[in-house]
This record gives C-alpha cells, structure tokens and sequence, in this order.
C-alpha cells in the first residue's frame, strides 16, 4: 500500500496584465487532471489595474472551476512599505468595503508575512491566512525549481511564481522550471497516492 500525501500547488504574483506562464499552467493541468492551484493575485499588482472578477473567471474557466484565487496584498508591497497590512483600522474599511469580496477566502501577505492585527481580523472574518511556511510543523514547502530528497510531512505546498514577479527561481514560465515540476509529480505519484488538494484545504488541514 502506498503512502497518501496530500499536495496544494500554489502560484503568486498572478498579475492578469503579465501572463507569461499561464500557458505552462495550462499545459500542466493537462498532464495532471486532478491537480488544483491556489493563485495569489494582488489587488492592483505594482499599480497595474485590472478587472479583478474577469480575472478570477478567466483562470477558473482555463485552469477548472475547482481553482482558487486568494489576495496578495493590494499593491503587492510588504510590510515595510505599508501595504495593507497595517493596523485594524485599515482592515477593517477594506473588508467593510468587499474588497476581498471577489477572491475566494484565503490570503498571502506579500513575502508571506503580515501584521498580527491584520491577521486576526482576517481569520474572524472567516479567511484563512498563508504565513511563512515556517509557521506550521505539518507542511513540506518544496520550490518547483528544486528537488527534494525526502519529505517530511505527509502535506507539501508546491511553490510557485508567476512572471510579473522580479525573476524568482522558482518562475513557472521558465521552460526547465516546468520540466522540473512535471518530472517531481510524476515520480511522486509514482511512489505515493497522491491527493491533490486547494490551499484552503491545506490550511485547514495544517492548523489542526
Ligand atoms: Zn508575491
């Protein structure tokens, strides 16, 4: 009997004016149809403006309706140059006026990280919250780029860029990148039962 791991696939820096890499999303739905991303799309990525809800239709039209699309911040900037993550003020004005409302209930602070204020507020308001992965003991982050050796939770998050970001390693649209994630699922589903789950999943599953 094979072992079952349980796999979210997440994508940040979904910028719907930049889409260099959705086509490999695409062709990586293909070869695996069961696998469900989990994007992170800033509200208006570096001051690019789009429409968020045609953006969210977009990719559940291209990539299935099981996608997940989860905010990323609103500018995309970090802490340090005050996106939103602020004080419980500002959270509470940008959850009273919806702008989460379009995304589905997960969020990703810019660089992972966030204000404790915020946090809280987002997690009564029903969201779960992405923290830096070294916030949970249960989940293996492995970098599509790479290749792990072992792992060591039954969870693995599966780490992406899209392009639009500033040139992270692990950018799905770089051809060998892509080659490198398809050759990774393909030999775990080899050596375990592979249950591909969302990032809202995930995050349930984690925080028990
Ligand atoms: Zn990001």
């Amino acid at each position: 009997m094979k072992e079952t791991i349980f796999v979210a696939f997440d994508v940040d820096d979904i910028n719907p004016m930049l889409e260099d890499g959705l086509e490999n999303l695409i062709k990586l739905k293909e070869i695996f149809p069961d696998l469900i991303f989990t994007l992170f799309m800033p509200t208006m990525y570096h001051g690019f403006y789009y429409d968020i809800d045609l953006a969210i239709q977009k990719y559940k039209k291209l990539l299935g309706s099981e996608t997940i699309v989860g905010n990323h911040g609103v500018f995309h900037f970090t802490i340090n140059f005050k996106d939103f993550w602020m004080n419980n003020k500002e959270m509470q004005t940008i959850i009273k006026n919806g702008f989460f409302k379009p995304f589905d209930k997960i969020v990703k602070g810019p660089g992972w990280s966030m204000s404790q204020e915020a946090y809280n507020m987002l997690i009564e308001h029903g969201y779960k919250v992405m923290l830096h992965p070294k916030e949970y003991n249960k989940l293996t982050v492995v970098n599509i780029h790479e290749k792990p050796d072992f792992f060591t939770t039954n969870y693995l998050l599966f780490h992406s860029h899209i392009a639009g970001n500033e040139g992270a390693d692990n950018d799905i649209s770089n051809s060998k990148v892509f080659k490198n994630v398809v050759k990774m699922i393909k030999e775990l589903k080899k050596n375990y039962n592979v249950i591909f789950i969302d990032g809202i999943q995930l995050m349930e599953a984690i925080e028990k």
